[in-house]
């Protein structure tokens, strides 16, 4: 996974200039899949647990080197369902599909090379037999990894990629993210069920069926966010302003999208919708210039809106500030964020407690 989230915390480690923070989650996510593993021996379980750990790795540095290719200041997570790379908003599509389909292509790669390794240099049979059962189930992981990832489920690579294509060719980026949230539901409700009935794989299952509510709820805000914009305008001077604030925000021009914004909440007549709608961009547009303060006073005033509940968390961890990443745990925004990002505010705490 590749996204825009900034983690906290001290990293575990750096590579190429790249941090890497590595949850507890991981090595314990990692024992429950690969425990059968060492029914094989412990020697054969703890390589292949380095083994997953490592192509989860390696795929998280495609999206880091790119990432870093592109001056965005990746940090990479290795965390219980996997591993994400937070790093600075792309600045052209391109760089930002480019940065989301390095992280599949690099377990794709991974999985050429050892199939390499294992037709042309090792030679068959003998004491042989565990390197090649080994690289065999390593190579599958691979593959496994790098299709599960392309799966056009937000917030999985494939529904990135699914977004920063159909905004390429939809004009109206709100067409575009509500197709790919259709998309997410539906599938990730589909792949949901896969898992359940025809793999009993009941985390499997949980997960994707996490990932399809997700996109409900992103599908429910888009839907929000364009009946702002349909709704009739008794008063034009607002919607001219709105527009063009809307307008600058897609352009990541942040300054003139607030410019435009405090200009319409000085007008008369704003409907309740609108009002909302300015506070959305408000708040995010705030987090991206690195208002962190103001970012999270606009987004407290849209309740019920997983996407601000994910701004106040996202700053908050920036801020690092235990006693108020504690208050917002209290409040009911908190109950909108994905799990997820619930532990690693949670781990935060723990790490000042520390
Ligand atoms: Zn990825």
């Amino acid at each position: 996974m590749a996204v825009s989230r900034v983690p906290v915390g001290q990293p575990l480690f750096w590579i190429l200039g790249i941090p890497v923070h590595v949850s507890i989650w991981h090595l314990l996510t990692l024992l429950f899949f690969f425990q059968r593993s060492f029914e094989q021996g412990v020697a054969f379980g703890l390589t292949m647990l380095f083994a997953a750990s490592a192509s989860v790795f390696l795929h998280e540095m495609g999206h880091a080197l790119t990432s870093r290719h592109f001056g965005l200041q990746p940090t990479v997570v290795l965390t219980g369902f996997g591993g994400f790379t937070a790093h600075q908003p792309a600045r052209r599509p391109r760089d930002e599909f480019l940065v989301v389909a390095a992280g599949p292509a690099m377990n794709f790669l991974l999985a050429a090379v050892l199939f390499g390794v294992a037709t042309g240099v090792l030679p068959e049979g003998g004491d042989i037999g565990f390197a090649h059962s080994l690289l065999s189930e390593v190579i599958f992981l691979n593959i496994f990894w790098g299709i599960y990832n392309l799966l056009p489920i937000m917030p999985l690579d494939g529904g990135q990629i699914l977004r920063v294509t159909l905004r390429r060719f939809v004009k109206k980026s709100l067409t575009a993210d509500r197709w790919t949230h259709r998309v997410g539901l539906v599938l990730g409700a589909l792949m949901a069920l896969l898992f359940a009935v025809q793999f009993h794989s009941v985390f499997g299952a949980v997960l994707l069926g996490l990932a399809a509510f997700e996109n409900y709820r992103a599908l429910k805000n888009v839907n929000e966010m364009d009946a702002d914009f349909r709704a009739d305008r008794p008063h034009p001077r607002v919607g001219e302003l709105l527009r063009q604030a809307r307008t600058a925000f897609e352009a990541k021009d942040f300054e003139a999208a607030m410019r435009f914004c405090h200009q319409a909440r000085a007008e008369p007549e704003l409907s309740p919708a609108e009002v909302r709608h300015t506070w959305h961009i408000l708040a995010i547009s705030a987090a991206n210039l690195g208002d962190l303060d103001d970012a999270i006073r606009f987004a407290e005033r849209v309740p019920n809106s997983p996407e601000m509940a994910q701004v106040q968390a996202s700053c908050l961890m920036s801020l690092a500030d235990a006693s108020r990443i504690r208050v917002f745990l209290r409040s009911p925004a908190a109950l909108l964020l994905a799990s997820e990002r619930l532990e690693e505010l949670k781990e935060l705490i723990r790490d000042s407690d520390a």
